[in-house]
């Protein structure tokens, strides 16, 4: 394959080596099953229970038994949310915000029309909620609190322990976190927390694609999703996915003991400052107290030019963005982070997300920055918005 610049790490990351030679053995010679009975069968087991811890120590839990595998971030997002509701048939209301990815969203708009009442919480233009809308949103009724940790779009922080102390102090409901942006980017101590829930995927930190988990605080009482076998104390039935289970620990304990993320952050600061000081009409989505943010990811505008036309134009000079993930080209529809955020039409129709990781250089950033103003004023001659 083509060399590329790979700046895409909040849509996926590349699996570590040494995550996968640590999977390796488990798509050949360590076939068992967990389940069995055998010598082999309970090899196989203390695999996928050191795996359990690994992600556990990775997540600062009171105990391993707190983790449960599943396919992905969006499976353990969906079974937090109905989990819950199935648990407690009595209380019908929700709240979350609404610049949660997808797979929060999307199932909170269909139980919305299902019949359950959902407290969409806004956020301000920096991208950040006022916590005094959420202790009034909550009531006797509410079952679940549905807040990301860190978004996507933007990497905008949500301040989960105080949202946690709040959901704690005025009402009964489950308190969940999306937290499958934040894990291997920031550290996470869920045991000195009131999150119950908390969701994670393996492909964002250097895991391969189709692993996540769910956290579940010891005592909180959730259906299952999956209905079979006893896996999983039967909280998840299917045969357990060995070489994946294998990875998502291997990644976890590679995630813990990284100590690069003051030059991520470092890369990203010059990537970020550079951009909004000398490309005109730029605009920073989302906080600009950096402490708030993700230290990997930042979501920058440029004014009256498409991003899908800039993602092209950088495509082609191998270095891989996003336009943030929920842009449609064909309606014109802005992303709903940007959108939540009151970002202009203008300037959200031209945004895109640049998100660092562990194996970019600084000659990637200084690659990037050198092919950028070219091609943005390129677009600027072309567009038919500029009145010259
Ligand atoms: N939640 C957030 C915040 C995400 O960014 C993503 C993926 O981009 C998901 C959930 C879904 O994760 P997965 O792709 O593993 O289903």
């Amino acid at each position: 394959m083509k060399e590329i610049v790979y700046l895409d790490n909040n849509a996926t990351t590349r699996v570590a080596p040494e995550v996968f030679e640590a999977m390796r053995p488990y798509l050949t010679e360590a076939y068992g099953n967990p389940s069995s009975a055998h010598t082999f069968g309970r090899e196989m087991r203390r695999s996928v229970e050191r795996a359990r811890e690994q992600v556990a120590e990775l997540l600062s839990a009171a105990d391993a038994s707190e983790i449960v595998f599943t396919s992905c971030g969006s499976e353990s997002d969906n079974w937090a949310i109905r989990g819950v509701l199935e648990e407690r048939p009595d209380k019908r209301h929700l709240v979350t915000t609404r610049v949660e990815h997808e797979a929060v969203r999307n199932l909170c708009e269909k139980l919305e029309k299902n019949g359950y009442e959902v407290t969409w919480l806004d956020v301000d233009k920096e991208g950040l909620l006022n916590l005094e809308d959420l202790r009034a949103a909550l009531r006797p009724g509410t079952a679940v609190v549905s807040v990301m940790l860190a978004n996507n779009e933007t990497g905008v922080l949500f301040p989960i322990e105080e949202i946690g102390k709040i959901v704690r102090e005025h009402s009964e409901a489950v308190f969940h976190v999306d937290g499958v942006q934040a894990v291997g980017k920031i550290p996470i101590d869920l045991r000195n927390t009131h999150v119950d829930l908390f969701a994670l995927s393996g492909h964002k930190f250097h895991a391969p694609k189709g692993v996540g988990a769910l956290y579940i605080r010891s005592g909180v009482k959730l259906a299952p999703y999956l209905i079979g076998g006893g896996q999983e104390r039967g909280r998840r039935a299917g045969t357990e996915s060995l070489p994946y289970i294998v990875a998502l620990g291997a990644a976890s304990e590679l995630a813990r003991n990284f100590d690069g993320h003051t030059n991520i952050r470092n890369l990203r600061d010059h990537l970020e400052d550079t951009i909004l000081a000398t490309i005109p009409n730029t605009r920073l989505n989302g906080t600009s107290d950096r402490e708030r943010r993700l230290p990997n990811t930042t979501n920058i505008s440029f004014e009256h030019i498409e991003g899908e036309s800039i993602l092209a134009r950088l495509d082609e000079a191998g270095i891989c963005v996003s336009t943030g993930s929920a842009c449609n080209a064909e309606s014109h529809v802005s992303s709903a982070v940007l959108r939540a955020m009151n970002v202009p039409y203008t300037l959200a129709q031209g945004s895109i997300r640049f998100s660092l990781g562990r194996y970019n250089i600084e000659s990637e950033i200084n690659h990037m920055l050198a092919r950028l103003p070219g091609i943005i004023s390129q677009l600027v001659e072309m567009s038919p918005d500029i009145k010259r």
